[in-house]
């Protein structure tokens, strides 16, 4: 038991990037952003920003200056202190659960995609608002607030490599095809054809789709609701871009597997047939979060054998056997409750990305909490906001200028946002 605890207290006090290099995932997060990009050989992952071979539409970001690139960490410290300081309540810095302590360290809020946006919405007299987490967060926050505030991404290469799976192109192609099979006229109950459902990690164009199509949004706390609104309304559901999420969830709510085929949009008839098609209830995107694929049963069998009261929790982005195999699963604000409301001296093994699990291990003493996964793999884009990038906006900002902002064009926002409020009308 101590050997777990103490080597996670350690990680969690350390440098990420100095954790990183004792055994991660990839050897590329004990690297800064910008070296990384001067690899010969770039490729889509940690650390990443100049150079890097992501798909085609999703952000690059330029180079950050020198001065930033060679600051000291104290340096940037003093400098990102004293920028807020000036700037006071005209910016809100918001951190995501999964970002890296030196950046969420000076944030003034910290929580999940969704709760962020909610609170930028909440600081209306801040001018701008530092999205410390990764693209599509910073559009939410972007369409949720006033036209006077501006949403700062402190790297536009910070994306989401489960959103990237799902690009509007594809989903245009993959709607057209269910088309000619189901046509677009409701059934005698009056249900449509297909409801497009999709999870909140996707891009403002997915959400706007959706909007246009008589879908919804859904986040990881309220999918099965949202599952519940949209089969009220449609034969069955096209789930996008986390196949594990939808599939986690509609098994919950008793749709048997064979009626939820995969569609791969890199196959012809997303590599299924029309009469499987025909079928099927939940239609699910060949989408996953490469963090939370990690995680494995084997991985909690070895937690079970060795801590035997161990309670298992993990995230629903993660494979249906690993959710199968756990005492429960659910999103990061459920972990973050669950294991405030223990009593003191429980054992968790978390299945979710390792910053968050570090941190509720820092803060809980009282608990031995560890990650199921015992190499750290940290969320590899969110990694790319590094204190250099948050001084450099911050700083943009003293200087009266706003460096990488995110808008949303509002042919788009509007039908997202008729999508997010059908989210906000279902009740958990
Ligand atoms: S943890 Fe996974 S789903 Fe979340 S932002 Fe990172 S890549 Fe995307």
């Amino acid at each position: 038991m101590t050997s777990v605890s103490t080597a996670i207290t350690l990680i969690s006090r350390s440098e990420v990037g100095q954790a990183a290099s004792a055994g991660t995932c990839s050897p590329n997060l004990a690297r800064e952003p910008w070296a990384f990009d001067a690899s010969p050989m770039p490729e889509y992952g940690p650390g990443a920003s100049m150079h890097d071979v992501a798909p085609a539409a999703t952000p690059r970001q330029g180079e950050l200056p020198k001065e930033y690139r060679t600051a000291s960490a104290e340096d940037l410290d003093r400098r990102i202190l004293n920028a807020k300081e000036v700037l006071g309540d005209s910016v809100v810095i918001l951190g995501h659960f999964y970002q890296r302590d030196e950046v969420v360290k000076y944030a003034d809020f910290v929580g999940d995609s969704y709760q962020l946006a909610r609170a930028a919405t909440e600081r209306s007299a801040a001018e701008a608002i530092i999205f410390c987490g990764v693209h599509f967060m910073a559009e939410t926050a972007d369409m949720l607030s006033t036209p006077q505030q501006a949403v700062i991404l402190p790297n536009l290469a910070a994306g989401c490599s489960m959103a990237d799976m799902a690009d509007i192109d594809s989903v245009l192609e993959c709607w057209d095809q269910l088309s000619d099979i189901f046509g677009s006229e409701p059934d005698a109950a009056g249900r449509q054809p297909v409801i497009p459902v999709t999870y909140m990690n996707s891009s403002a164009a997915l959400k706007g789709f959706c909007g246009e199509h008589g879908g919804i949004v859904c986040t990881s706390s309220n999918a099965a609701a949202v599952l519940a609104w949209a089969f009220e309304r449609g034969q069955r559901v096209l789930f996008f871009p986390d196949q594990h999420l939808g599939r986690n969830t509609a098994k919950a709510m008793g749709v048997p597997l064979e009626q939820m085929p995969l569609w791969n949009p890199r196959k012809a008839w997303g590599g299924t047939d029309e009469q499987t098609l025909r079928d099927s209830r939940v239609i699910l995107w060949h989408g996953f979060c490469s963090v939370h694929k990690r995680f494995t049963v084997a991985q909690i069998e070895k937690a079970r054998m060795e801590f035997p009261d161990v309670r298992v929790i993990v995230h629903p982005e993660c494979p249906m056997p690993v959710v199968d195999a756990a005492d429960e699963a659910g999103s990061t604000d459920y972990i973050r409750k669950a294991i405030e409301a223990a009593e003191p001296g429980s054992t968790f093994a978390v299945g979710t990305e390792i910053t968050m699990v570090n941190r509720l291990a820092a803060q809980h003493p009282e608990h031995t909490i560890f990650c199921l996964d015992p190499v750290i793999c940290p969320c590899s884009t969110m990694y790319r906001i590094h204190p250099g990038y948050l001084a450099w906006v911050l700083e943009g900002l003293l200087d009266g200028r706003v460096l990488n902002r995110i808008t949303v064009p509002h042919s788009v926002a509007d039908p997202a946002r008729v999508a997010l409020n059908r989210m906000l009308s279902v009740r958990p």
